[in-house]
Protein backbone atom coordinates (compact mmCIF):
# COMPACT_ATOMS: atom_id res chain seq x y z
CA UNK A 1 0.00 0.00 0.00
CA UNK A 2 1.03 3.62 -1.01
CA UNK A 3 -0.04 6.56 0.13
CA UNK A 4 0.96 9.95 -1.04
CA UNK A 5 0.42 13.92 0.08
CA UNK A 6 -0.37 15.83 -2.92
CA UNK A 7 -0.61 19.72 -3.55
CA UNK A 8 -3.05 21.46 -5.88
CA UNK A 9 -0.77 21.22 -8.57
CA UNK A 10 -0.71 17.04 -8.62
CA UNK A 11 2.47 18.12 -7.48
CA UNK A 12 3.92 14.56 -4.40
CA UNK A 13 4.91 16.27 -1.34
CA UNK A 14 5.25 13.50 0.93
CA UNK A 15 4.93 9.81 0.48
CA UNK A 16 5.00 6.13 2.51
CA UNK A 17 4.44 3.14 2.08
CA UNK A 18 3.59 -0.31 3.95
CA UNK A 19 2.43 -4.22 3.80
CA UNK A 20 -1.10 -5.15 2.54
CA UNK A 21 -2.56 -6.84 6.03
CA UNK A 22 -3.67 -10.31 5.06
CA UNK A 23 -5.83 -11.43 7.59
CA UNK A 24 -9.42 -10.01 9.07
CA UNK A 25 -8.92 -7.28 5.71
CA UNK A 26 -12.21 -6.13 5.86
CA UNK A 27 -11.40 -4.51 8.87
CA UNK A 28 -7.84 -4.67 8.41
CA UNK A 29 -6.79 -2.81 5.44
CA UNK A 30 -9.12 0.32 5.60
CA UNK A 31 -7.32 0.35 9.17
CA UNK A 32 -3.91 0.41 8.10
CA UNK A 33 -4.39 2.34 5.33
CA UNK A 34 -5.83 5.13 7.44
CA UNK A 35 -2.64 4.92 9.79
CA UNK A 36 -0.26 5.29 7.09
CA UNK A 37 -1.99 8.18 5.63
CA UNK A 38 -2.13 9.63 8.86
CA UNK A 39 1.53 9.25 9.16
CA UNK A 40 2.13 10.73 6.39
CA UNK A 41 -0.19 13.68 6.17
CA UNK A 42 1.23 14.44 9.34
CA UNK A 43 -0.28 18.05 10.68
CA UNK A 44 -1.60 18.61 7.13
CA UNK A 45 -4.20 16.33 7.91
CA UNK A 46 -7.20 18.92 8.54
CA UNK A 47 -5.94 20.30 5.24
CA UNK A 48 -6.67 17.69 2.59
CA UNK A 49 -9.88 18.28 0.80
CA UNK A 50 -10.07 15.49 -1.83
CA UNK A 51 -8.83 11.58 -1.31
CA UNK A 52 -8.39 9.37 -4.34
CA UNK A 53 -7.89 5.67 -4.15
CA UNK A 54 -7.01 3.26 -6.02
CA UNK A 55 -7.51 -0.84 -5.64
CA UNK A 56 -7.58 -3.74 -6.89
CA UNK A 57 -10.42 -4.75 -8.89
CA UNK A 58 -13.21 -5.71 -9.57
CA UNK A 59 -14.47 -2.80 -7.27
CA UNK A 60 -18.51 -1.28 -7.50
CA UNK A 61 -17.37 2.38 -7.41
CA UNK A 62 -20.95 3.58 -6.67
CA UNK A 63 -20.41 1.66 -3.09
CA UNK A 64 -17.06 2.32 -2.68
CA UNK A 65 -16.58 -1.51 -2.02
CA UNK A 66 -13.97 -3.72 -3.51
CA UNK A 67 -16.02 -6.98 -4.70
CA UNK A 68 -13.40 -9.76 -4.91
CA UNK A 69 -10.33 -9.79 -3.91
CA UNK A 70 -8.72 -13.28 -3.82
CA UNK A 71 -5.29 -12.10 -2.78
CA UNK A 72 -6.42 -10.49 0.36
CA UNK A 73 -10.09 -10.74 1.42
CA UNK A 74 -11.50 -13.81 2.80
CA UNK A 75 -13.57 -15.90 0.73
CA UNK A 76 -16.41 -13.88 -1.17
CA UNK A 77 -15.91 -11.03 1.14
CA UNK A 78 -16.33 -8.24 0.28
CA UNK A 79 -14.08 -5.36 1.28
CA UNK A 80 -16.04 -1.98 2.23
CA UNK A 81 -13.07 0.50 2.02
CA UNK A 82 -14.65 4.25 1.54
CA UNK A 83 -17.08 3.67 4.44
CA UNK A 84 -14.54 2.74 7.20
CA UNK A 85 -12.15 5.80 5.37
CA UNK A 86 -15.40 8.20 5.89
CA UNK A 87 -15.45 7.55 9.31
CA UNK A 88 -11.81 9.28 10.04
CA UNK A 89 -11.17 11.56 6.87
CA UNK A 90 -14.84 13.03 5.71
CA UNK A 91 -14.24 14.39 2.62
CA UNK A 92 -14.62 13.94 -1.25
CA UNK A 93 -13.76 10.38 -2.46
CA UNK A 94 -12.68 9.26 -6.13
CA UNK A 95 -12.19 5.32 -6.51
CA UNK A 96 -11.13 3.69 -8.87
CA UNK A 97 -9.45 0.47 -10.32
CA UNK A 98 -5.82 0.67 -9.91
CA UNK A 99 -4.70 -0.02 -13.35
CA UNK A 100 -7.69 2.89 -14.37
CA UNK A 101 -5.53 4.92 -12.21
CA UNK A 102 -1.92 4.64 -13.60
CA UNK A 103 -3.64 4.75 -17.07
CA UNK A 104 -4.71 8.44 -15.86
CA UNK A 105 -1.46 9.39 -13.93
CA UNK A 106 0.15 8.24 -16.89
CA UNK A 107 -2.38 10.75 -19.22
CA UNK A 108 -1.94 13.60 -16.66
CA UNK A 109 2.03 13.91 -17.15
CA UNK A 110 1.99 13.57 -21.00
CA UNK A 111 -1.20 16.34 -21.58
CA UNK A 112 0.92 18.91 -22.01
CA UNK A 113 2.61 17.17 -24.50
CA UNK A 114 -0.74 16.99 -26.15
CA UNK A 115 -1.59 13.83 -25.79
CA UNK A 116 -5.08 12.98 -25.91
CA UNK A 117 -5.40 9.35 -26.26
CA UNK A 118 -3.48 6.72 -24.26
CA UNK A 119 -3.45 3.28 -23.03
CA UNK A 120 -1.66 1.74 -20.46
CA UNK A 121 -0.75 -1.82 -20.35
CA UNK A 122 1.21 -3.66 -17.32
CA UNK A 123 2.30 -6.88 -17.18
CA UNK A 124 3.42 -8.65 -14.60
CA UNK A 125 1.82 -11.33 -12.10
CA UNK A 126 -1.43 -9.99 -14.30
CA UNK A 127 -2.24 -7.94 -16.92
CA UNK A 128 -3.79 -4.51 -16.51
CA UNK A 129 -4.45 -1.82 -18.40
CA UNK A 130 -6.51 1.42 -19.02
CA UNK A 131 -7.48 3.72 -21.20
CA UNK A 132 -7.76 7.51 -21.93
CA UNK A 133 -9.76 8.56 -24.54
CA UNK A 134 -9.82 12.28 -26.09
CA UNK A 135 -9.01 13.20 -21.65
CA UNK A 136 -11.44 10.69 -20.35
CA UNK A 137 -10.90 8.05 -18.16
CA UNK A 138 -13.03 5.09 -19.74
CA UNK A 139 -14.76 3.64 -16.14
CA UNK A 140 -17.59 1.74 -17.29
CA UNK A 141 -20.74 1.21 -15.76
CA UNK A 142 -19.25 0.39 -12.16
CA UNK A 143 -15.21 0.98 -12.19
CA UNK A 144 -14.34 -2.18 -14.23
CA UNK A 145 -14.35 -0.41 -18.13
CA UNK A 146 -11.19 -1.04 -19.60
CA UNK A 147 -10.19 -4.60 -17.88
CA UNK A 148 -7.61 -5.67 -21.01
CA UNK A 149 -5.67 -8.50 -19.36
CA UNK A 150 -9.50 -10.01 -19.87
CA UNK A 151 -9.70 -9.79 -23.87
CA UNK A 152 -10.25 -12.51 -25.28
CA UNK A 153 -6.88 -13.67 -27.59
CA UNK A 154 -7.98 -17.87 -27.93
CA UNK A 155 -11.37 -18.62 -28.73
CA UNK A 156 -10.74 -21.98 -28.53
CA UNK A 157 -10.20 -21.41 -24.72
CA UNK A 158 -7.32 -23.45 -24.34
CA UNK A 159 -6.19 -21.40 -20.91
CA UNK A 160 -8.30 -20.76 -18.09
CA UNK A 161 -8.14 -17.80 -16.77
CA UNK A 162 -7.93 -16.53 -12.64
CA UNK A 163 -11.20 -14.62 -13.26
CA UNK A 164 -13.47 -17.92 -13.67
CA UNK A 165 -13.51 -16.88 -18.28
CA UNK A 166 -11.40 -19.01 -20.91
CA UNK A 167 -8.67 -17.32 -23.63
CA UNK A 168 -7.86 -14.32 -21.73
CA UNK A 169 -4.55 -12.68 -22.36
CA UNK A 170 -3.64 -12.84 -19.02
CA UNK A 171 -4.43 -16.42 -18.57
CA UNK A 172 -1.40 -16.75 -21.44
CA UNK A 173 0.94 -13.50 -21.13
CA UNK A 174 1.01 -12.75 -17.59
CA UNK A 175 4.00 -13.60 -14.77
CA UNK A 176 1.71 -16.07 -12.89
CA UNK A 177 0.43 -17.76 -16.09
CA UNK A 178 3.60 -18.61 -18.35
CA UNK A 179 4.71 -21.02 -16.33
CA UNK A 180 0.96 -22.65 -16.40
CA UNK A 181 0.92 -22.55 -20.26
CA UNK A 182 4.70 -24.39 -20.50
CA UNK A 183 2.74 -26.73 -18.11
CA UNK A 184 -0.35 -27.90 -20.09
CA UNK A 185 1.68 -27.42 -23.62
CA UNK A 186 3.88 -30.39 -21.87
CA UNK A 187 1.38 -32.81 -20.37
CA UNK A 188 -0.35 -32.39 -23.99
CA UNK A 189 2.85 -33.19 -26.07
CA UNK A 190 2.56 -30.10 -27.63
CA UNK A 191 6.56 -29.11 -27.05
CA UNK A 192 9.53 -30.80 -27.51
CA UNK A 193 10.23 -33.74 -24.72
CA UNK A 194 13.51 -34.25 -22.97
CA UNK A 195 15.15 -30.03 -22.66
CA UNK A 196 15.32 -28.20 -20.14
CA UNK A 197 11.36 -26.93 -19.95
CA UNK A 198 10.51 -30.36 -19.27
CA UNK A 199 13.26 -30.66 -16.65
CA UNK A 200 12.40 -27.73 -14.67
CA UNK A 201 8.57 -28.92 -15.17
CA UNK A 202 9.24 -32.50 -13.62
CA UNK A 203 11.11 -30.73 -10.65
CA UNK A 204 8.48 -28.22 -10.63
CA UNK A 205 10.86 -25.52 -10.33
CA UNK A 206 9.55 -24.12 -13.22
CA UNK A 207 8.22 -20.17 -13.52
CA UNK A 208 7.78 -17.27 -15.43
CA UNK A 209 11.74 -16.20 -15.18
CA UNK A 210 12.94 -19.53 -15.78
CA UNK A 211 10.92 -20.14 -18.83
CA UNK A 212 12.60 -16.60 -19.94
CA UNK A 213 16.31 -17.79 -19.00
CA UNK A 214 15.68 -21.24 -20.77
CA UNK A 215 14.35 -19.55 -23.76
CA UNK A 216 17.21 -17.37 -23.76
CA UNK A 217 19.46 -20.43 -23.36
CA UNK A 218 17.48 -21.30 -26.91
CA UNK A 219 15.59 -24.89 -25.22
CA UNK A 220 13.54 -26.50 -27.73
CA UNK A 221 10.68 -26.61 -25.67
CA UNK A 222 11.08 -22.89 -24.92
CA UNK A 223 11.64 -21.63 -28.22
CA UNK A 224 8.49 -23.61 -29.07
CA UNK A 225 6.89 -21.88 -25.84
CA UNK A 226 7.64 -18.64 -26.46
CA UNK A 227 6.97 -18.76 -30.69
CA UNK A 228 3.00 -19.07 -29.16
CA UNK A 229 3.22 -16.68 -26.68
CA UNK A 230 4.89 -14.09 -28.96
CA UNK A 231 1.67 -14.56 -31.15
CA UNK A 232 -0.69 -14.13 -27.73
CA UNK A 233 1.62 -10.89 -26.69
CA UNK A 234 1.14 -9.31 -30.23
CA UNK A 235 -2.84 -10.29 -30.42
CA UNK A 236 -3.17 -8.63 -27.21
CA UNK A 237 -1.25 -5.54 -27.98
CA UNK A 238 -2.93 -5.06 -31.68
CA UNK A 239 -6.58 -5.67 -30.34
CA UNK A 240 -6.38 -3.00 -27.78
CA UNK A 241 -4.73 -0.40 -30.21
CA UNK A 242 -7.21 -1.62 -32.63
CA UNK A 243 -10.17 -0.93 -30.40
CA UNK A 244 -8.90 2.61 -28.72
CA UNK A 245 -6.93 4.27 -31.65
CA UNK A 246 -4.67 5.91 -29.03
CA UNK A 247 -1.24 8.04 -29.89
CA UNK A 248 0.42 6.62 -26.83
CA UNK A 249 0.77 2.87 -25.42
CA UNK A 250 2.78 3.08 -22.26
CA UNK A 251 3.48 -0.64 -21.22
CA UNK A 252 4.98 -1.44 -17.45
CA UNK A 253 5.07 -3.89 -15.12
CA UNK A 254 7.73 -6.47 -13.95
CA UNK A 255 7.72 -9.36 -16.92
CA UNK A 256 7.83 -6.07 -19.90
CA UNK A 257 10.72 -4.22 -18.05
CA UNK A 258 12.17 -6.98 -17.04
CA UNK A 259 12.61 -8.68 -20.59
CA UNK A 260 12.46 -5.18 -22.36
CA UNK A 261 14.73 -5.83 -25.32
CA UNK A 262 12.79 -9.72 -25.90
CA UNK A 263 9.27 -7.26 -26.39
CA UNK A 264 11.33 -4.47 -28.33
CA UNK A 265 12.58 -6.89 -31.05
CA UNK A 266 11.07 -9.78 -31.11
CA UNK A 267 6.95 -8.99 -29.90
CA UNK A 268 6.22 -5.44 -30.83
CA UNK A 269 7.36 -6.24 -34.90
CA UNK A 270 4.72 -9.03 -35.22
CA UNK A 271 1.79 -6.42 -34.19
CA UNK A 272 2.32 -4.69 -37.35
CA UNK A 273 0.35 -7.47 -39.14
CA UNK A 274 -3.02 -7.64 -37.02
CA UNK A 275 -2.79 -3.89 -36.83
CA UNK A 276 -6.09 -1.60 -38.59
CA UNK A 277 -3.99 1.51 -38.40
CA UNK A 278 -0.54 3.03 -37.71
CA UNK A 279 1.38 1.77 -34.43
CA UNK A 280 0.96 4.36 -31.52
CA UNK A 281 4.12 5.36 -29.96
CA UNK A 282 5.51 3.02 -27.43
CA UNK A 283 6.54 4.44 -24.30
CA UNK A 284 7.47 3.25 -20.53
CA UNK A 285 6.08 4.13 -17.51
CA UNK A 286 6.70 7.55 -16.29
CA UNK A 287 5.64 7.30 -12.63
CA UNK A 288 7.21 3.45 -12.54
CA UNK A 289 4.94 1.84 -9.98
CA UNK A 290 3.69 4.76 -8.62
CA UNK A 291 1.17 5.37 -11.43
CA UNK A 292 -1.70 4.32 -9.73
CA UNK A 293 -0.86 6.56 -6.72
CA UNK A 294 -0.46 9.50 -8.95
CA UNK A 295 -3.12 8.72 -10.90
CA UNK A 296 -5.67 8.40 -7.83
CA UNK A 297 -4.16 12.15 -7.15
CA UNK A 298 -4.67 13.03 -10.00
CA UNK A 299 -8.34 12.08 -10.65
CA UNK A 300 -9.36 13.67 -7.21
CA UNK A 301 -7.63 16.79 -8.22
CA UNK A 302 -9.47 17.02 -11.76
CA UNK A 303 -12.76 16.34 -10.38
CA UNK A 304 -13.18 12.73 -12.76
CA UNK A 305 -16.85 12.79 -12.36
CA UNK A 306 -17.30 8.54 -12.88
CA UNK A 307 -14.69 8.05 -9.98
CA UNK A 308 -16.46 10.39 -7.34
CA UNK A 309 -18.62 8.59 -4.65
CA UNK A 310 -21.67 10.42 -4.05
ZN1 LIG B 1 -9.77 -13.36 -17.13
Amino acid sequence: MRVGVFDGEGRLLRFKSGRTPQTNTSESVPRALLDLAKGVAGQDWSSIWRCGVASIGPLDSRRGVILKAPNIAEKGSEIPLLAHLREELDVEYYFLNDCNAAAYGEWWSRKEEGVRNLIYVTISSGIGGGVVDNGHLILGKIGNGAEIGHIIIDASGYMDCGCGGRGHWEAYCSGANIPRLAEKLLEDERLERGTGLEKAYVEKSLDAKMCFELYYARDRAAVGLFELLKDFYAAGFASVINTFDAEVLVIGGAIYLGHESFFQHEVLPRIDRFLLLDKPRIAKPVHGDLAPLYGAAHCALEGVEGARIH
